[in-house]
């Protein structure tokens, strides 16, 4: 599996605190938003990560996230090796931290 790099971030929606109420996708100005299934759903080709429909959603249901996190969801729907998914999540957490450490100290 190819590991998926941690420095492009990307909008996300927690589907179990979204409902559906559309604000973000007014919101977007990229129409990276839709509405499916009375959830909102996010095309990563058109999100450019403003994080406006952060700002926008009153449930909290959006996030910007590392593009890897949605990747690596949609490898766990899919039944793919949860042991390397998990080695690969440890592995962004730890680069995660290292950016952290580096921003703290500027
Ligand atoms: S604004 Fe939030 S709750 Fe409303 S559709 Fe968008 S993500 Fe869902
Ligand atoms: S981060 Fe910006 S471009 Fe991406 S989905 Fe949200 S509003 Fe649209």
């Amino acid at each position: 599996m190819q590991q998926p790099s941690p420095l492009i971030w990307k909008a996300f929606v927690d589907k179990n605190l979204c409902v559906g109420c559309g604000k973000c996708t007014e919101a977007c100005r990229t129409g990276a938003i839709r509405i499916i299934d009375k959830k909102a759903v996010v095309d990563f080709n058109r999100c450019v990560c403003c994080a406006i429909c952060m700002r926008t959603c009153p449930r909290g249901a959006l996030t910007i996230v590392p593009y890897s996190f949605p990747i690596l969801q949609r490898e766990v729907e899919r039944g793919e090796d949860l042991d390397e998914i998990k080695a690969q999540l440890k592995g962004i957490g730890a680069q995660l931290e290292g950016m952290e450490r580096s921003i703290e100290e500027l």
